[in-house]
């Protein structure tokens, strides 16, 4: 009795986010993630790095956007 290995065979790793079971095959899109909510997190950590390089100035509390009344 010999098995054929022609049906796809779903390997189980752990998602990078969440360490959780992540089916890595072709049903699964967000593979190495187990779902999009997991690939979001590794995309938004990236992003959030890639604006610190680019951080705005602080805004010069003196330039309010309202005339300051003369006493
Ligand atoms: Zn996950």
């Amino acid at each position: 009795m010999s098995e054929s290995l022609s049906n796809e065979t779903t390997k189980i790793v752990a998602c990078p986010a969440c360490s959780g079971d992540s089916h890595y095959a072709a049903s699964n899109p967000y593979r190495p993630f187990c779902s999009a909510r997991c690939k979001q997190i590794d995309l938004g950590a990236w992003a959030s790095e890639q604006f610190r390089v680019q951080a705005e100035p602080p805004a010069d509390p003196d330039t309010a956007p309202w005339p300051t009344p003369a006493h």
